[in-house]
């Protein structure tokens, strides 16, 4: 026996899915009794052939659920009497061997033997339904996959957010999809600095310019915490207009570790001053460019006996006071400070006039003596440092990084010669 599901009138459903390759039967009833059906409507409601279907029912009725046996009937007199208009119906039934689908049917007054009868066209309408129901299950898989997605997910048309995920909320420390499409713009999450190339990126993506890289860029979230992300943008169209799709991965860790990486390639671990490698490669990029450049070795007086007398750890101490003084006093003229050895560091100020360097030379010696060591309450003590100075205009022909070391080593020879604690070189006769 059929199972009844649905008794109803769907006039959109009906519409909409007349569109789709649907099969139709016909049946003709008299008194509730089948006089005809073909085999299409046979095969609709499970039955092989029409002779299948005729030999397992008595009437018409038993194809409906008991509950609408009055409907049905009462619909069957009042229409072949025309007491009423032909009607349209869609019913949703599950046929015998448990398949459901759905039929849109069509009533007609026709004749049967010279007397009128009801004949009723059924459009099946399950492919139809199916495919509706596959369009909407894939519009949801799509749906969920965006809105589940780990990576952050943006549609924006000139910067103005139109969709995003969960995820991308996340990512910039905000509380609510809701609070994310009320912002105005999303180039106020971007550094000022940055926001003029972001911009031009945004003209050429949505100008259809095939982007095809990620990029890499500096975000400060929702919650005012500076991240960056890797991120892919591509032109689609969102409802009808032009917009730009942006996905997003937080790469701050990964960001963070390489400049980290970087920094340990570039700089000595104790002073935090330029390494020899750094130094030359500073030197490599300036010699060419720079009109001249100043060079100062500095070299601390007598410091294998602070070794001896207070320690190694001590010794440590006392090189890094020297690079802080040297790198803040070298820093605020423009140049760069290295370690070149053990308690020996290099600078480099370019185009540094001859008094620039005196005085920077000057002052990193004097405020190096001043600085006071303390071991305990009594005992402190002082250090001095030997500097040697000299400009590369003293170099003869072309300038190399060695020939350049090597005039500046002079001085600091004579500096040391001299009795320690003083500047010497040649910058001022220059
Ligand atoms: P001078 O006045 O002629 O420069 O005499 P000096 O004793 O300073 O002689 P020198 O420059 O040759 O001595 C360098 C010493 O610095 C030798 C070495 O044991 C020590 N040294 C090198 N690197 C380090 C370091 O990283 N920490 C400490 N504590 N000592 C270091
Ligand atoms: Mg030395
Ligand atoms: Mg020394």
């Amino acid at each position: 026996m059929l199972q009844f599901v649905k008794y109803s009138y769907n006039a959109e459903l009906a519409m909409s899915s007349i569109n789709f390759e649907s099969t139709y039967g016909v049946i003709t009833i008299q008194d509730m009794n089948v006089v005809s059906v073909d085999a299409n409507y046979a095969r609709i409601y499970g039955y092989q052939s029409p002779e299948e279907l005729l030999s397992n029912i008595d009437s018409f009725l038993d194809l409906i659920p008991e509950e609408f046996h009055v409907l049905a009937y009462q619909n069957y007199l009042e229409t072949v009497s025309g007491q009423r208009d032909p009607q349209v119906h869609t019913y949703t039934n599950v046929d015998r061997h448990d398949r459901e689908f759905t039929v849109f049917s069509i009533d007609h007054v026709t004749e049967w033997q010279g007397r009128p009868a009801l004949q009723v066209t059924v459009i099946d309408l399950s492919p139809a339904i199916q495919l509706q129901n596959v369009v909407r299950e894939q519009d949801k898989m799509y749906h969920d996959m965006i809105m589940q997605s780990g990576q952050g997910i943006l549609v924006h048309r000139d910067f103005k957010p139109l969709m995003v995920n969960q995820s991308w909320v996340k990512l910039q420390g905000g509380e609510s999809i809701e609070q994310a499409l009320k912002l105005d713009s999303i180039l106020d999450l971007v550094p000022k600095q940055n926001v003029e190339s972001i911009y031009r990126r945004y003209q050429s993506v949505i100008s259809g310019e095939p982007s095809g890289m990620s990029n890499v860029v500096e975000n400060i979230g929702l919650d005012g915490v500076h991240r960056f992300f890797n991120i892919y943008d591509n032109a689609i169209t969102w409802k009808g207009q032009p917009a730009v799709q942006v996905v997003l991965e937080d790469v701050t860790q990964k960001v963070m570790l390489e400049r980290q990486l970087v920094h340990q390639a570039n700089y000595d671990e104790m002073t935090d001053l330029l390494n020899r490698r750094a130094i030359y490669e500073w030197l490599r990029e300036h010699l060419v460019s720079e009109t001249h450049l100043v060079c100062m070795l500095l070299d601390i007086d007598d410091f294998k006996s602070i070794n001896d007398t207070y320690g190694h750890m001590v010794g440590d101490e006392v090189i890094c006071a020297l690079a802080d003084i040297t790198k803040r006093n070298v820093e605020a003229v423009g140049g760069v400070a290295g370690r070149w050895g053990g308690e020996e560091f290099i600078v480099f100020i370019p185009n540094a006039s001859p008094q620039i360097s005196r005085q920077v030379s000057d002052q990193i010696r004097e405020q190096f003596n001043q600085t006071e060591f303390k071991i305990d309450e009594h005992i402190r003590f002082n250090v001095s440092v030997s500097i040697g100075v000299s400009d590369s205009r003293a170099c003869e022909g072309t300038v190399s990084i060695d020939a350049l070391v090597n005039v500046t080593d002079q001085s600091l020879y004579r500096a040391k010669a001299a009795g320690k604690n003083r500047v010497c070189g040649d910058v001022v006769a220059l």
